[in-house]
């Protein structure tokens, strides 16, 4: 267990500099300046809000530097940083050539943890490009389940700094971690981890898939028991072969399918496991139904073998799996069922901002009237459009890159009607849906998701998730 041991830093005097104000940076130099450290944040921007947020800092001892984040101060011993902050940052070329390490927000929170005299919980890792917020509260609600002490954290909230510092003991963290993330956590060691599924996201920040990938891939580095692949996507498994994990550990797949040895799968509806069980080339162990997963889409069943995956990893008994599942409740906006009007059901997947999130939603229902549109974020869409071309009753397209979406229907999907709205002002919502409205037959689903992100037309996905849901009432009440 020598890598999952707490290593301890003398922070008395040392400089450090934390780069950015903000959710993390905040705690994090407030955290490093009570155990003595000599704090100065650095930040771009230099508006009201960060110059209160610098004056709250300063009466603490810590210095900050609004409206520069390029310039390394001299004295740095170590850099912690926000973990949006692209690597090729200025400040970043400065710390390599002066060799001073970078650590994000989670390398902070892995080497503090347990530093309050605090039991340091085991980490149970999820990443992916999509489906980690849910897997990892279907994680907590199945460590919970088992009478755990345990909370989802991470990327999702709740901050890892609040929860290996705050007053609450854990036995175990659910921890959900980005490819930001993980690029800034050299030295992490999860007890477990899964990664969920690989798509092109994010590669402006990235530089390249190979770079994006092997960011993903470093959550299974140091694992003790078990790395957690996707059978359905080889390229999580080619990053468990690469990984250096402790001796023992092994590598667990999940499939939607019959599980062979060493897999959790489904069987008639069955989610099992011939992974954590006796003899593996002759059991299998029931763990729920699949009803037990709501909302039942497929790759959400997914998720939900991942979540068994780890807690099993981590000695949880089947039926505390199954009571898990059975407790979760997704989080708003995804595939979130809004109202069924005249034989219609209206579902809101704004969270799907990418092409790949969308495919899962799209396969999930037979007949749809699709919603979509938004910033592409040099997405292509040809693909996505032929995988679901023959459930497509119609399309509402809108939003500022609405017509690369438009000419890859022109170009699979000729038949499909497509209806472009041609606006990209807030208001645009309930004509969507308005016009989605007309092109529904009983029995269709009308979903919201938008294979783009938000912020041309809203603030965020809640937003345009919120937009839709309203609309949607609306007409629920005027059908009343
Ligand atoms: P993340 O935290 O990775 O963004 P979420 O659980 O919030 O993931 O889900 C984001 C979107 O991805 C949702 O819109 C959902 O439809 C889709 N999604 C969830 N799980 C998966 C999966 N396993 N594969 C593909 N898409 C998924």
């Amino acid at each position: 267990m020598g890598s999952q041991e707490v290593s301890t830093v003398d922070w008395q005097g040392k400089h450090v500099t934390v780069a950015g104000l903000g959710v993390s940076g905040i705690p994090a130099a407030r955290a490093l300046r009570e155990r003595g450290a000599l704090v100065t944040v650095v930040n771009d921007g230099d508006d009201e809000r960060a110059r209160a947020q610098a004056a709250e800092l300063e009466a603490l001892g810590i210095t900050v530097r609004l409206g520069d984040g390029a310039t390394l101060p001299p004295s740095t011993e170590l850099v912690v940083t926000a973990p949006g902050w692209q690597p090729d940052k200025p400040l970043f070329l400065a710390a390599a050539e002066a060799g001073v390490p970078v650590w994000g927000d989670v390398e902070l929170a892995w080497r503090l943890r347990g530093d309050n005299g605090r039991k340091a919980a085991p980490w149970l890792a999820v990443t992916g490009t999509n489906g980690k917020t849910t897997t990892v509260r279907m994680l907590a609600s199945i460590l919970e389940a088992a009478g755990l002490r345990t909370a989802a954290v991470g990327n999702i909230g709740v901050s890892l700094l609040d929860a290996v510092l705050g007053e609450r003991e854990y036995d175990v963290l659910a921890v959900e971690l980005s490819s930001y993330q993980l690029h800034w956590a050299p030295s992490l060691r999860a007890h477990s981890a899964a990664v969920l599924n690989l798509a092109p996201d994010h590669l402006d920040w990235h530089g390249s898939m190979e770079a994006y990938a092997a960011d993903k891939g470093r959550v299974y580095e140091g694992n003790t028991v078990a790395c957690v692949y996707n059978v359905a996507d080889p390229a999580t498994e080619d990053l468990v072969r690469e990984a250096d994990v402790e001796g023992g550990c092994r590598a667990i797949g999940f499939t939607l399918g019959a599980p062979g040895p060493s897999q959790l799968g489904v069987v008639d509806g069955i989610l099992v496991d011939r992974a954590f069980v006796a003899n593996r080339q002759q059991q299998a162990q029931e763990l729920a139904e699949v009803d037990d997963v709501s909302p039942p889409a497929p790759h959400n069943i997914a998720n939900a073998l991942a979540a068994a995956a780890l807690a099993r990893a981590f000695g949880v008994e089947p039926a505390a799996v199954r009571d898990g599942l059975r407790a979760f409740r997704p989080d708003a906006h995804r595939i979130e069922h809004i109202a069924d009007i005249g034989e219609v059901a209206y579902v809101d997947d704004s969270k799907a901002t990418n092409t790949h999130a969308t495919e899962a939603s799209l396969a999930a229902y037979d007949s749809i009237v699709w919603i979509a549109g938004g910033l592409a974020k040099g997405a292509t869409f040809d693909e996505l459009v032929t995988g679901a071309a023959k459930r497509l009753r119609g399309v509402v397209l809108m939003g500022a890159d609405r017509a690369l979406i438009h000419e890859a229907l022109t170009r699979h999907a000729p038949e499909v009607p497509v209806v472009d709205l041609e606006r990209t002002d807030t208001g645009a919502m309930s004509e969507a849906v308005a016009r989605a409205a007309e092109l529904a037959r009983p029995g269709d689903t009308v979903l919201l998701a938008p294979a783009c992100a938000s912020m041309d037309m809203f603030t965020n996905y809640n937003k345009r998730g919120e937009a839709f849901a309203e609309a949607v009432r609306a007409r629920a009440d005027e059908s009343a």
